[in-house]
């Protein structure tokens, strides 16, 4: 039942607040404060089971129109219930119930300019927005800056990411949510490049509390947004930088009125099991379109993540079509130059081949685009709706089934339609669309039926790229599932069972982790395409059991529940997969061994389920295991290894 109080009245404890609502979760845990400040500043606080998450918290915004951040007066205040239930194929839990208290206060901001801040607070998710009315005779607005800001205790420390310089990088791509996460930092540190943090973004309170920030519900009608470096112990969310898009198109939102901005969302606990079962970003949107045809989820490979550009011919592709055949994959993603070396005859050829195979090819296409200097094609037609209306119907015509778009130039409000406009007329002709070189999503495997999945993290190519990012691959493997996957998909493009990343399997980079580390991953990463890193040599270099998993991996799941973890130590998570089995998995970072007792209460004393585990002399290997406790297995992880149990 609800529990719900609701104060009018001075904010006790000496705060300078003059009026103050509270609104409390249905559980009655999670307590939302909003207030104004003498000067007219909205102002929030929450709380969790008593202990300050968020101490007063600055709202509002500054437009062409008015500033909406100071001398406001409350007109009015209203509150409710939200109450909705939706099933997804794409996420980590299939049917999702979402209730909610809301509270709506209007304020008048002088000169007949009023505006509203909308919440809806859940058991361990809260959410704003801002709801503006047609202003005078004004029916657009420009939102020239933001003061909208999260304020944590100074003892919080943080998981963050930075936003990098724009123009910046391998072909001026940057950036594209490809940056190092830091694990425990000081609330106080600074950003790398001084542009603040890109979008999820973690935060630890105390011993216990945490708190994940993201947002979403942003269409092609809104930028993205980012936080701010901490400034006077606020976070605060920024607009995307002038220089993105080489220069091109304003950094500052304009919206049509009514209108409305999309929503911030906060997930806390005090434990991070529901930040890494949190739905919040589909919660609070609606589909905007009907897919009328099957949206493909499913597993893929490609040539590219170990052979490189040499490889886009169509004789390496034919052995990468018999590869996912024998796999029983339902993709191949063809990647990068397919224009100039396969051409799209041979292509055409080549659709027909995989389709005689039972498999669907993905086609790589750049954005560009002016917003940097990819010369890797096919160029400039995902950019210009009169070649991409045309290319989406020869894609159609030859019964390619999605596309892959790479390279986006940042989170201007020009580019998220970009990223609108290429959904929606890859729908018209039943088409996917995974992105590469791109922002993070926000609410879009809900907005949009046939999105299938976003990169916006560093992945599986730096491998490829650097020894470096071999040697973390661990530490960085602990992250994805609490923050970056935890708001959104995550096209991750991994699974390596070479241990030299090159086609021979005998140069380039080390791997440094184990195979059960890798098919611990498959499952951790989430993502409804998943585009492995196998190549056609691991069906006879690679331990026979690995293989046996791989061909079976699902991708699509019923529910997600966070067994245990800690963001750059651990993390065992259990997924339920579409077709009824338990996948538990699990890798470590952490440099001394984890002797772990999992509690596990998918499993029933008796049972018998199947483990994948490596031993450190003997290769990777299946071995049945019989639950004693019920609920209960112990095992050991050490650091760059990994485990798979499997439950019929
Ligand atoms: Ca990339």
């Amino acid at each position: 039942m609800k529990l719900r109080t609701y104060v009018f009245g001075v904010l006790g404890g000496g705060a300078l607040a003059t009026s103050a609502a509270t609104v409390s979760s249905p559980d009655g845990r999670l307590v939302l404060t909003t207030s104004l400040s003498p000067e007219g500043s909205p102002l929030y606080s929450v709380n969790y089971d008593g202990k300050a998450i968020l101490l007063d918290s600055p709202l509002g915004f500054i437009s062409n129109v008015g500033d909406f951040s100071k001398d406001l007066t409350l007109l009015k205040e209203k509150t409710g219930t939200v109450e909705k239930s939706y099933t997804q194929t794409k996420i980590k839990k299939s049917h999702i119930d979402w209730t909610a208290n809301t509270l709506t206060e209007e304020y008048n901001a002088g000169n007949g300019l009023k505006m509203s801040i909308e919440w809806q607070v859940g058991n361990n998710d809260l959410a704003f927005r801002y709801i503006i009315p047609v202003e005078n005779k004004t029916r657009s607005m420009i939102i020239e800056k933001e003061v909208s800001g999260f304020r944590f205790p100074d003892f919080t420390t943080t998981f963050l990411t930075p936003q990098s310089d724009a123009m910046i990088g391998w072909k001026r791509t940057k950036p594209s949510y490809e940056e190092f996460y830091k694990a425990d930092a000081p609330l106080s540190e600074a950003s790398q490049y001084g542009h603040g943090f890109t979008f999820p973004a973690l935060f630890h309170i105390g011993e216990n509390e945490w708190a994940l920030l993201t947002e979403t519900g942003v269409d092609g009608y809104f930028c993205g947004s980012r936080l701010s470096d901490n400034n006077n112990g606020v976070f605060q969310i920024e607009y995307p930088m002038p220089e993105e898009n080489n220069g091109n198109g304003s950094a500052s939102p304009a919206i049509s009125l009514p209108g409305k901005t999309p929503w911030r969302t906060i997930t806390i606990g005090s434990t991070l099991k529901p930040i890494v079962e949190t739905t919040i970003p589909w919660n609070l949107v609606e589909p905007l379109y009907e897919a009328d045809y099957e949206v493909n989820p499913g597993r893929g490979t490609w040539s590219w993540i170990i052979w490189q550009d040499n490889s886009m011919n169509y004789d390496d592709q034919i052995k990468y079509i018999d590869f996912a055949a024998d796999m029983g994959y339902e993709h191949v993603l063809v990647d990068a130059w397919w224009d100039k070396n396969i051409g799209k005859e041979g292509l055409e050829k080549l659709a027909e081949y995989a389709s005689s195979k039972g498999v669907n090819l993905l086609l790589w296409y750049s954005s560009s685009g002016w917003w940097n200097d990819i010369e890797q094609s096919p160029t400039n037609i995902m950019s210009r709706p009169i070649p991409r209306k045309a290319e989406m119907k020869w894609l159609e015509s030859i019964g390619v089934k999605g596309i892959k778009v790479d390279f986006f130039g940042g989170d201007k409000q020009e580019t998220m339609r970009l990223y609108e406009d290429i959904l929606s007329d890859a729908n018209d002709h039943g088409i996917s669309v995974i992105f590469h070189g791109c922002t993070m999503p926000r609410g879009w495997e809900r907005m949009y039926p046939n999105y299938v999945g976003s990169e916006a993290v560093l992945a599986s190519e730096n491998l490829v790229f650097g020894q470096d990012f071999c040697d973390m691959e661990d530490f960085n493997a602990t992250l994805h599932p609490f923050i970056r996957n935890a708001a959104g998909v995550m096209e991750y493009g991994g699974t390596v069972l070479n241990k030299r990343l090159n086609r021979g399997n005998d140069g380039g980079t080390t791997r440094r982790t184990t195979d059960a580390f890798q098919l611990a991953t498959s499952i951790l990463f989430q993502n409804p395409v998943q585009n492995f890193a196998l190549a056609p040599n691991n069906l006879t270099d690679a331990p026979a059991d690995a293989i046996d998993f791989m061909k079976n991996v699902p991708t699509t799941w019923d529910d997600t529940v966070f067994i245990e973890g800690y963001p750059g130590k651990y993390i065992v998570l259990a997924r339920k997969a579409t077709n009824g089995k338990w996948y538990i998995a699990g890798v470590s970072a952490d440099k001394n061994p984890l002797k772990l007792t999992l509690d596990l209460p998918m499993l029933a004393k008796g049972q018998e389920v199947k483990l994948y585990a490596e031993d450190g002399k003997t290769p990777l290997a299946a071995k049945t295991l019989k639950i004693k406790d019920p609920g209960k297995v112990q095992l050991t992880l050490t650091k760059r290894d990994g485990f798979v149990i499997v439950a019929e």
